[in-house]
């Protein structure tokens, strides 16, 4: 620490003293801006285009830097005309809602990995959760909804009357499919059930918009049976893949046997995932590029997924301002609800995408740095955000380096950046 630094630190604990420098503050001007003073070839090193899934897995020392996000969903109860198949009014409000609070259990409570054997891979916190939500401005909407359709109402997963990945039900019940995730709960139906071979376990899918899941009330099943199944298929449409076959672009997601269990005989003694993209009993770990993967597509502008998530980085939440205390390089897109605060010995290096809130202001306080590397500073609901703020006491300021030039937009107090 420098020493103007020290002293200034020492000022500022003490509370107003006579020889405190007096701090001020000016939005940054092309002035202020830095260049680089290392060769770029050191500087590109280890750089990543903002897709390593990895960087976007929450950092746990810093929780606060991977804001919680909550994916609206809706659940639809699809029943017979004689309302004998499935959950009816008042039951089924009970029963979406803790279906939904069951699956956020498992996320959660994420659970460490069973593979590959003996790994010490992390259990990180996936940031983002379901919430069941209504139609805005209706008080008697509960996000919960009773379809009766003799034609519709089942699910049927093989032979001439497959209708899983048909889409009628979706488009013709679907509630907000363009800004809410809808859930349809579909029972077997009932002639497949009659067979003595058939078996009307939980399965689901997932179609773009819409999830379909069966095997609940004709099994008499808990919500305990269908928490996994519903995350299953969520994690796809969060672009999630099996792992068991194929390579699913991450390295901590090993292929394996598909156990359904573990057994007395090999390779199910051992070889049992509890990977929720696989099909086993558990489905209630993800890994950390699966989590890192969900939250880069959530913040992919482009994708569809990203349209259900609650847009609460638009307007402004004072008390979720981020404070940068150390030294932090973030190589992820960001969605900020808070002001932005680099303190005196903090450095934040930007190579991606950060949305800030409407009114929001990036503030690098003295001894503070802050690198723009090649980043796109914005609000990503078309407001304005301040800009960048500048504080210096005495001869101490807070320092902007732009590393390669950024693109900064929809700011009130604009930079000129050549
Ligand atoms: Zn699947």
């Amino acid at each position: 620490m420098s020493r103007p630094l020290f002293l200034f630190s020492i000022a500022m604990g003490l509370g107003a003293l006579a020889c405190t420098p007096r701090m001020q503050s000016h939005f940054a001007s092309a002035e202020d801006m830095e260049k680089w003073q290392e060769p770029a070839a050191t500087r590109s090193a280890g750089f990543g285009p903002c897709s390593d899934y990895l960087a976007y897995a929450p950092d746990t020392l810093h929780l606060d830097h991977t804001p919680m996000k909550y994916l609206r969903v809706n659940v639809h109860f699809m029943n017979a005309s004689d309302s004998t198949r499935n959950f009816n009014f008042p039951e089924g409000i009970q029963k979406a809602q803790a279906l939904i609070n069951a699956a956020n259990r498992d996320i959660e409570t994420n659970k460490k990995l069973f593979l590959p054997i003996g790994n010490d891979i992390p259990a990180l916190p996936l940031q983002y959760r379901l919430k069941l939500t209504p139609r805005p401005g209706d008080p008697d909407d509960t996000g919960v909804y009773f379809h009766y359709d003799d034609e519709l109402y089942y699910y049927v997963m093989k032979g001439r009357n497959d209708n899983r990945s048909r889409r009628q039900v979706i488009d013709k019940y679907g509630i907000q499919l363009d800004t809410v995730l809808n859930i349809f709960v579909m029972p077997h139906h009932p002639d497949s059930v009659a067979s003595p071979t058939y078996e009307p376990y939980g399965g689901g899918i997932a179609l773009t918009n819409a999830v379909k899941i069966t095997g609940w009330y004709e099994n008499h099943s808990s919500e305990w049976s269908l928490n996994f199944i519903l995350n299953h298929e969520i994690g796809h449409i969060l672009t999630l893949t099996h792992t068991w076959a194929q390579n699913d672009g991450c390295d901590d997601t090993p292929l394996h046997p598909k156990c359904w269990n573990f057994s007395d005989t090999p390779p199910c003694d051992s070889l049992v995932s509890n990977n929720v993209m696989d099909y086993n009993a558990y489905q209630n770990a993800w890994s950390p590029c699966q989590i890192g993967r969900i939250q880069f597509a959530l913040s992919r502008e482009d994708l569809r997924c990203r349209k259900f998530l609650e847009p609460n980085w638009c307007e402004l939440h004072e008390e979720r301002t981020i404070f940068i205390s150390d030294s932090i390089h973030w190589r992820a897109a960001k969605d900020l609800e808070g002001h932005l605060t680099i303190r005196p010995g903090g450095v934040l290096k930007i190579s991606c995408r950060v949305s800030m809130p409407r009114n929001a202001a990036i503030t690098v306080m003295p001894g503070g740095i802050l690198i723009l590397d090649g980043c796109r500073l914005h609000n990503a609901c078309g407001d304005d955000w301040q800009g960048i703020v500048i504080q210096e006491a005495g001869k101490t300021k807070g320092r902007v380096v732009i590393a390669a030039t950024p693109s900064i937009e929809n700011v009130t107090h604009s930079i000129p950046i050549e």
